[in-house]
Protein backbone atom coordinates (compact mmCIF):
# COMPACT_ATOMS: atom_id res chain seq x y z
CA UNK A 1 0.00 0.00 0.00
CA UNK A 2 3.01 2.42 1.15
CA UNK A 3 4.84 2.04 -2.31
CA UNK A 4 1.28 2.77 -4.54
CA UNK A 5 1.65 6.40 -2.83
CA UNK A 6 5.63 6.43 -3.62
CA UNK A 7 4.52 6.25 -7.33
CA UNK A 8 1.34 8.88 -6.94
CA UNK A 9 3.39 11.32 -5.15
CA UNK A 10 6.65 11.04 -7.43
CA UNK A 11 3.86 11.64 -10.50
CA UNK A 12 2.65 14.91 -8.81
CA UNK A 13 6.12 16.07 -8.38
CA UNK A 14 7.16 15.40 -11.99
CA UNK A 15 4.37 16.80 -13.27
CA UNK A 16 4.77 19.80 -10.84
CA UNK A 17 8.16 20.30 -12.31
CA UNK A 18 7.54 20.42 -15.87
CA UNK A 19 4.07 22.88 -14.95
CA UNK A 20 7.01 24.87 -14.26
CA UNK A 21 8.59 24.39 -17.51
CA UNK A 22 5.40 25.23 -18.96
CA UNK A 23 5.27 28.19 -17.20
CA UNK A 24 8.86 29.36 -19.02
CA UNK A 25 7.45 28.32 -22.32
CA UNK A 26 4.11 30.18 -21.75
CA UNK A 27 5.81 33.34 -20.92
CA UNK A 28 8.92 33.17 -23.93
CA UNK A 29 7.02 30.93 -26.15
CA UNK A 30 5.20 33.77 -27.53
CA UNK A 31 7.85 36.33 -28.60
CA UNK A 32 10.33 33.40 -29.55
CA UNK A 33 7.56 32.67 -31.85
CA UNK A 34 7.42 36.00 -32.96
CA UNK A 35 3.44 36.06 -32.12
CA UNK A 36 3.78 38.94 -29.95
CA UNK A 37 5.28 42.38 -30.40
CA UNK A 38 6.42 42.51 -27.01
CA UNK A 39 10.53 42.55 -26.13
CA UNK A 40 12.39 39.51 -26.51
CA UNK A 41 11.87 37.43 -23.81
CA UNK A 42 14.61 34.80 -24.13
CA UNK A 43 14.47 31.01 -25.11
CA UNK A 44 13.49 28.30 -23.33
CA UNK A 45 16.83 27.62 -21.26
CA UNK A 46 18.31 30.70 -20.65
CA UNK A 47 18.09 33.79 -19.83
CA UNK A 48 17.47 32.32 -15.72
CA UNK A 49 13.90 33.22 -14.66
CA UNK A 50 13.63 37.00 -13.41
CA UNK A 51 10.57 39.07 -12.54
CA UNK A 52 8.67 40.82 -15.10
CA UNK A 53 8.01 43.88 -13.28
CA UNK A 54 11.73 44.46 -11.71
CA UNK A 55 13.89 42.02 -13.39
CA UNK A 56 15.51 40.57 -10.02
CA UNK A 57 16.41 37.09 -11.06
CA UNK A 58 14.79 34.43 -9.59
CA UNK A 59 16.43 32.68 -6.60
CA UNK A 60 16.93 28.97 -6.88
CA UNK A 61 15.05 28.23 -3.63
CA UNK A 62 12.02 30.00 -5.37
CA UNK A 63 12.04 27.77 -8.37
CA UNK A 64 10.30 25.26 -6.81
CA UNK A 65 6.82 24.84 -8.34
CA UNK A 66 3.84 25.29 -6.01
CA UNK A 67 5.59 25.49 -2.55
CA UNK A 68 7.78 29.04 -3.61
CA UNK A 69 4.43 31.00 -4.86
CA UNK A 70 2.60 30.18 -1.15
CA UNK A 71 6.10 31.02 0.71
CA UNK A 72 5.87 34.52 -1.16
CA UNK A 73 2.59 35.01 -0.40
CA UNK A 74 2.33 35.90 -4.49
CA UNK A 75 4.95 38.56 -4.88
CA UNK A 76 8.24 39.00 -6.18
CA UNK A 77 10.83 38.77 -2.94
CA UNK A 78 12.57 41.48 -4.53
CA UNK A 79 10.12 44.11 -5.37
CA UNK A 80 6.83 43.08 -4.08
CA UNK A 81 5.08 43.02 -7.79
CA UNK A 82 2.12 40.34 -7.46
CA UNK A 83 2.92 37.53 -9.26
CA UNK A 84 0.31 35.95 -11.70
CA UNK A 85 -1.92 33.54 -10.59
CA UNK A 86 -1.37 31.75 -13.86
CA UNK A 87 2.12 30.48 -12.41
CA UNK A 88 0.99 28.26 -9.32
CA UNK A 89 -2.22 27.08 -11.73
CA UNK A 90 -0.16 25.92 -14.25
CA UNK A 91 1.85 24.02 -11.97
CA UNK A 92 -0.96 22.65 -10.15
CA UNK A 93 -2.57 21.24 -13.34
CA UNK A 94 1.10 19.81 -14.04
CA UNK A 95 0.57 17.80 -10.90
CA UNK A 96 -2.59 17.16 -11.47
CA UNK A 97 -1.90 15.76 -15.49
CA UNK A 98 0.88 13.24 -13.83
CA UNK A 99 -1.31 11.90 -10.94
CA UNK A 100 -4.46 11.47 -13.78
CA UNK A 101 -2.02 9.69 -16.46
CA UNK A 102 -0.88 7.42 -13.47
CA UNK A 103 -4.35 6.59 -12.49
CA UNK A 104 -5.54 6.40 -15.67
CA UNK A 105 -3.13 4.02 -17.41
CA UNK A 106 -1.12 2.81 -14.23
CA UNK A 107 3.14 2.52 -15.03
CA UNK A 108 2.36 1.89 -18.81
CA UNK A 109 4.20 4.25 -21.77
CA UNK A 110 1.08 5.19 -22.35
CA UNK A 111 0.92 6.69 -18.97
CA UNK A 112 4.11 8.85 -20.23
CA UNK A 113 2.37 9.67 -23.51
CA UNK A 114 -1.33 11.17 -21.81
CA UNK A 115 0.78 13.37 -19.80
CA UNK A 116 3.07 14.57 -22.86
CA UNK A 117 -0.70 15.22 -24.13
CA UNK A 118 -2.10 16.98 -21.11
CA UNK A 119 1.23 19.47 -20.94
CA UNK A 120 1.06 20.48 -24.48
CA UNK A 121 -2.83 21.24 -24.10
CA UNK A 122 -2.20 23.32 -20.92
CA UNK A 123 0.85 25.28 -22.56
CA UNK A 124 -1.38 26.29 -25.60
CA UNK A 125 -4.69 26.55 -23.77
CA UNK A 126 -2.30 29.28 -21.44
CA UNK A 127 -1.16 30.99 -24.60
CA UNK A 128 -3.96 31.12 -26.45
CA UNK A 129 -5.80 32.94 -23.44
CA UNK A 130 -2.89 35.28 -23.12
CA UNK A 131 -2.22 35.89 -26.74
CA UNK A 132 -4.87 34.79 -28.94
CA UNK A 133 -2.57 32.61 -30.81
CA UNK A 134 -2.14 28.37 -31.24
CA UNK A 135 1.57 28.06 -32.30
CA UNK A 136 2.32 25.68 -34.98
CA UNK A 137 5.87 25.19 -32.86
CA UNK A 138 3.27 23.39 -30.24
CA UNK A 139 -0.07 22.07 -32.64
CA UNK A 140 2.33 20.15 -35.49
CA UNK A 141 4.36 18.60 -32.94
CA UNK A 142 1.73 17.42 -31.43
CA UNK A 143 0.22 15.98 -34.24
CA UNK A 144 3.33 13.86 -34.83
CA UNK A 145 3.53 13.09 -31.34
CA UNK A 146 -0.13 11.63 -31.47
CA UNK A 147 0.59 9.74 -34.91
CA UNK A 148 3.61 8.55 -33.76
CA UNK A 149 1.68 7.02 -30.77
CA UNK A 150 -0.89 5.53 -32.43
CA UNK A 151 1.62 3.67 -34.47
CA UNK A 152 2.15 1.67 -32.33
CA UNK A 153 -1.94 2.09 -31.16
CA UNK A 154 -1.66 3.28 -28.19
CA UNK A 155 -4.75 5.07 -28.05
CA UNK A 156 -6.61 4.30 -31.05
CA UNK A 157 -5.47 2.25 -34.16
CA UNK A 158 -3.02 4.18 -36.93
CA UNK A 159 -6.09 4.48 -39.19
CA UNK A 160 -8.47 6.05 -37.30
CA UNK A 161 -5.78 8.56 -35.87
CA UNK A 162 -4.85 9.42 -39.92
CA UNK A 163 -8.11 10.17 -40.70
CA UNK A 164 -9.33 11.84 -37.58
CA UNK A 165 -6.02 14.09 -37.86
CA UNK A 166 -7.56 14.62 -41.60
CA UNK A 167 -10.94 15.06 -40.51
CA UNK A 168 -10.57 17.28 -37.68
CA UNK A 169 -8.40 19.58 -40.16
CA UNK A 170 -10.42 19.69 -42.82
CA UNK A 171 -14.26 20.37 -40.60
CA UNK A 172 -12.29 23.40 -39.06
CA UNK A 173 -11.33 24.79 -41.80
CA UNK A 174 -14.68 24.78 -43.58
CA UNK A 175 -16.29 25.77 -40.51
CA UNK A 176 -13.97 28.79 -40.74
CA UNK A 177 -14.64 29.16 -44.52
CA UNK A 178 -18.37 29.48 -43.37
CA UNK A 179 -18.10 32.10 -40.74
CA UNK A 180 -15.99 34.50 -42.54
CA UNK A 181 -19.08 34.28 -45.32
CA UNK A 182 -21.77 34.39 -42.83
CA UNK A 183 -20.16 37.61 -40.71
CA UNK A 184 -17.59 39.11 -42.78
CA UNK A 185 -14.66 38.21 -39.66
CA UNK A 186 -12.51 35.35 -39.46
CA UNK A 187 -14.82 33.50 -36.59
CA UNK A 188 -11.89 30.26 -35.84
CA UNK A 189 -8.55 30.24 -36.31
CA UNK A 190 -5.67 27.94 -38.30
CA UNK A 191 -4.59 27.14 -35.35
CA UNK A 192 -8.06 25.55 -34.01
CA UNK A 193 -7.73 23.75 -37.22
CA UNK A 194 -4.38 22.19 -36.19
CA UNK A 195 -5.23 21.51 -32.48
CA UNK A 196 -8.22 19.46 -33.36
CA UNK A 197 -6.41 17.78 -36.15
CA UNK A 198 -3.99 16.96 -33.11
CA UNK A 199 -6.83 15.74 -31.13
CA UNK A 200 -7.79 13.61 -34.04
CA UNK A 201 -4.53 12.29 -34.38
CA UNK A 202 -4.09 11.18 -30.20
CA UNK A 203 -7.98 10.14 -29.75
CA UNK A 204 -9.41 9.19 -33.55
CA UNK A 205 -11.68 10.71 -35.92
CA UNK A 206 -14.67 9.08 -33.65
CA UNK A 207 -13.71 11.43 -30.90
CA UNK A 208 -14.17 14.53 -32.93
CA UNK A 209 -18.09 15.06 -32.49
CA UNK A 210 -18.18 14.56 -28.74
CA UNK A 211 -14.98 16.93 -28.50
CA UNK A 212 -15.93 19.47 -30.37
CA UNK A 213 -19.69 19.46 -28.81
CA UNK A 214 -17.83 19.82 -25.58
CA UNK A 215 -15.69 22.83 -26.36
CA UNK A 216 -18.66 24.42 -27.70
CA UNK A 217 -20.41 23.76 -24.14
CA UNK A 218 -17.09 25.07 -22.71
CA UNK A 219 -16.50 27.64 -24.68
CA UNK A 220 -20.14 29.26 -23.95
CA UNK A 221 -19.28 28.32 -20.33
CA UNK A 222 -16.41 30.66 -20.14
CA UNK A 223 -17.93 33.15 -22.60
CA UNK A 224 -20.88 32.99 -19.93
CA UNK A 225 -18.50 33.65 -17.05
CA UNK A 226 -16.48 36.12 -18.37
CA UNK A 227 -19.55 38.56 -19.45
CA UNK A 228 -20.66 37.83 -15.11
CA UNK A 229 -16.98 38.74 -14.72
CA UNK A 230 -17.71 42.01 -16.51
CA UNK A 231 -16.02 41.43 -19.90
CA UNK A 232 -18.10 42.89 -22.82
CA UNK A 233 -18.43 40.55 -25.23
CA UNK A 234 -19.28 41.78 -29.27
CA UNK A 235 -20.67 40.28 -32.45
CA UNK A 236 -17.21 40.88 -33.99
CA UNK A 237 -15.13 40.07 -30.11
CA UNK A 238 -12.50 37.27 -31.42
CA UNK A 239 -13.64 33.77 -29.56
CA UNK A 240 -10.30 32.27 -28.15
CA UNK A 241 -11.94 28.38 -28.58
CA UNK A 242 -8.54 27.18 -27.99
CA UNK A 243 -8.59 26.89 -24.34
CA UNK A 244 -12.16 25.35 -24.24
CA UNK A 245 -10.70 22.63 -27.28
CA UNK A 246 -8.02 22.00 -25.04
CA UNK A 247 -10.18 21.20 -22.52
CA UNK A 248 -11.95 19.09 -23.97
CA UNK A 249 -9.23 17.33 -25.97
CA UNK A 250 -8.18 16.50 -22.15
CA UNK A 251 -11.21 15.39 -21.19
CA UNK A 252 -11.98 13.10 -23.89
CA UNK A 253 -8.41 11.59 -22.90
CA UNK A 254 -9.78 11.43 -19.30
CA UNK A 255 -13.08 9.65 -20.64
CA UNK A 256 -10.81 7.12 -23.14
CA UNK A 257 -8.99 5.96 -20.06
CA UNK A 258 -12.09 5.52 -18.09
CA UNK A 259 -13.37 3.48 -21.47
CA UNK A 260 -16.54 5.52 -21.29
CA UNK A 261 -18.64 5.40 -24.18
CA UNK A 262 -18.93 8.11 -27.24
CA UNK A 263 -14.75 8.46 -27.03
CA UNK A 264 -13.53 5.22 -29.16
ZN1 LIG B 1 10.17 42.09 -8.84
Amino acid sequence: MMTVWVFYITAAMLGAVLGSFLNVVIHRGPTMWNLIDAPDRGNLVSPRSACPACGAKISIAHLIPLLSYAMLGGKCAACGARISLRYPLVELMGAAAGVVALLLFGLTAQAGLALIFFLFLIALGAIDLETGYLPDALTLPLIGLGLAANAFAQFTPIAGALLGAVIGYGAFRLIDMAFTRLRGVEGLGQGDAKLLAALGAWLGWAALAPVVFLAALLGLAGAGAAALGGAKLERETPVAFGPALAAAGALAMIARGLRLPFFF
